[in-house]
């Protein structure tokens, strides 16, 4: 298995295709199917240890058209993770005495790629563990060395080939892929699931002048949470997506932080008892008291745009000579 900095430098060749939108896959892969890959963002890479992880978004476009996000299956990884954390916390003596360190993944996670769930809409990440000659080339493709004992010049078969909206690619070889459902790194005080949830550190997150629909996105504030969440807490806190947290004032920006956790939490309680959770904005042509709901693409300029739906009328948007502590009625 590489070490480190030779995992490091995988990273440093990943990094520049960030930002880029997968137009074209290849690979042996069984386990994976590389044509899952397509259309998907590559939105992050990180390296931890001899891992690299690689963060993919589904595009806002093909879920809309194809899935139907609340159906889809809690992330088993997540339950996993969700019970034996709640274990260790009741009863440290009932931890199985080799401890499970196995890494929330497995295909199954496929079948959640099309839609955001309450702990990680944004949060898909492809982890490679490389072989003994594990590697990835940009640009070009591995090329045999030398001839096999039937005297063939074969190439390496990569596992994974991605092509890039940027028209470069990568080729991955040699390497045990899955898919996780969590950032390789969360700290549980910005988990909007966890107990630890720390609402300081949001409501200072949110406060500033940026629009706070780019900012409940942000995953260090608020991991785990994803497209629809951010929708459903902006409609039911009445907050228009654009307005800058600087304007808001604290009480609002309490409540949407407290529509956040509510939102989120009732979602995954929802998922582990079976019933669908009921949105009123997302993906909605009209909210629910009838008036017609805004559809738009929004993002930090040059950022990845999420489709974001508002009611103009519930969700008035703010001028900045408005008082801050105003409610609306
Ligand atoms: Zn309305």
């Amino acid at each position: 298995m590489p070490e480190g900095p030779l995992v490091r430098k995988f990273h440093h060749l990943v990094s520049p295709f960030v930002g880029q939108q997968v137009v074209k896959t290849g690979g042996s892969s069984k386990k994976l199917n590389p044509t899952s890959f397509q259309s998907l963002w590559l939105q992050d890479t990180q390296v931890h240890g001899k891992k690299l992880f690689l963060r993919f978004d589904p595009d806002e476009e093909t879920v809309s058209l194809h899935n139907s996000p609340l159906s889809e299956p809690l992330r088993k990884g997540e339950q996993k993770d969700k019970a034996r954390n709640h274990q260790e916390a009741s009863d440290p003596s009932s931890r199985s005495p080799g401890g499970d360190s196995a890494v929330p993944s497995g295909d199954d996670g496929l079948q959640c790629m099309g839609g955001d769930t309450p702990a990680g809409g944004a949060e898909r990440w492809l982890q490679v563990s490389f072989g003994l000659f594990g590697s990835i080339w940009v640009n070009e493709f591995s090329r045999a060395k030398k001839a096999n004992k039937r005297g063939d010049w074969r190439d390496p078969i990569p596992r994974l080939v991605l092509h890039f909206s940027g028209s470069g690619f990568l080729a991955f070889y040699n390497c045990q892929m899955a898919w996780r459902f969590s950032s390789p790194v969360v700290s549980p005080t910005s988990d909007i699931l966890s107990e630890k949830f720390h609402r300081g550190q949001a409501l200072e997150a949110l406060g500033r002048e940026l629009p706070v629909c780019y900012t409940l996105l942000d995953q260090r504030y608020f991991s785990g949470l994803g497209n629809i969440i951010k929708n459903e807490a902006l409609f039911r806190a009445r907050i228009h997506p654009l307005s800058p947290g600087s304007l808001l004032g604290l009480p609002r920006l309490e409540a949407l932080v407290d529509h956040v956790v509510a939102f989120s939490a009732d979602w995954l309680q929802g998922k582990f008892q079976g019933t669908q959770q009921h949105t009123q904005i997302y993906q909605k042509e009209q909210c629910p008291a009838g008036h017609q709901v805004v559809k738009e693409s929004l993002g930090p300029p040059g950022g990845f745009q999420r489709l974001t739906w508002w009611c103009p009328q519930c969700q008035p948007r703010l001028s900045a000579d408005e008082p801050k502590q105003v409610q609306p009625s």
